[in-house]
């Protein structure tokens, strides 16, 4: 399998320079990930398919970066399939004819076969696609090269399950992964070791917090994050409430019902199952 990767050409603060989607040419021409509907991405992929058709294309997970252009591709190939894990509360903002996959579906790509593999964690539909015989997966925001993944628990993002995502790739032994943002990753289990380690400490360091008195992960975002700019606290602190949550479902860690001074959290959409995560509250250590 030689996949071709095309630029989406959709630089930005959340995407940094941009996402890759990847070209698998053949019997059925398959592209992963659909962009945002740049036109320069439209151009290169109509450059790489040289005549060929676009049958379908996989979704890793519907963030904005990887499914909003499936509206500009379906208006420029005609009969192309959509596939995906679905998200109800997220699907319906990319009006496609979505297909659903799910754990272990066989797909056809080009003249080979990749394999879904559930990875949620970073978004809860989040697929990474395996093609066994080159140990090659496709692994969306699962990994970018010299960066952490950012996990969201308003967006649905998870922890713990980010992290049984890691070592179910590892398992795989994989050779080589293809992510959406940064280039190929061709070490992956050192990448993949480097994440779990990295979150153990950050557990670490926000344990210590916890027990030295701080409260609030606004208060544990300054500590953590320092000289951090005002416009990425609020993914900061998303990320610390990831721990937050993590160290509550194992009995950890506790809130307290009492809205913590100088707390200050967005209110979101009151039918979300994690809205009681965005209350202001004061966090506790539970000691063993
Ligand atoms: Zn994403």
């Amino acid at each position: 399998m030689k996949p071709i990767p095309i630029h989406a050409f959709n630089p930005g603060p959340y995407t940094g320079a941009g996402n890759w989607t990847y070209l698998i040419r053949g019997r059925v021409t398959t592209l992963i990930d659909a962009g945002t509907g740049e036109p320069q991405h439209l151009e290169a992929l109509e450059q790489a398919l040289d005549g060929a058709t676009l049958a379908q294309v996989l979704v890793t997970h519907g963030h904005t970066d990887h499914a909003s252009g499936v509206m500009a591709l379906a208006a420029k190939f005609p009969g192309v399939r959509f596939l995906k894990m679905p998200w109800p509360e997220r699907d319906g903002r990319w009006p496609a004819p979505w297909e659903p996959l799910s754990e272990g579906s066989a797909i056809t790509a080009g003249d080979d076969t990749l394999t879904a593999v559930y990875t949620p964690g970073h978004a809860p539909d989040h697929l990474c696609f395996w093609h066994a015989e080159s140990r090659t997966l496709f692994c969306g925001d699962l990994a970018q090269k010299g960066t952490t993944i950012y996990i969201p628990p308003n967006l649905q993002g998870d922890l713990m399950a980010y992290l049984t995502s890691l070592e179910r790739v590892l398992a795989l032994q994989p050779a080589r992964l293809l992510p959406a943002h940064g280039p190929v990753i061709d070490d992956p289990e050192r990448v993949l070791r480097g994440y779990i380690e990295h979150r153990g400490e950050r557990e670490a360091q926000i344990i210590a917090l916890l027990r030295g008195g701080e409260r609030t992960p606004e208060a544990m975002v300054e500590h953590l994050y320092r000289g951090l700019k005002e416009t990425l606290v609020p993914m900061a602190r998303e990320s610390v409430l990831a721990h937050l949550l993590k160290l509550e479902r194992e009995g950890r860690a506790r809130r307290s019902a009492a809205s913590a001074p100088g707390a200050s959290a967005p209110k979101g959409d009151a039918a979300h199952p994690l809205d009681a995560a965005r209350e202001e509250h004061a966090w506790h250590i539970i000691e063993p």
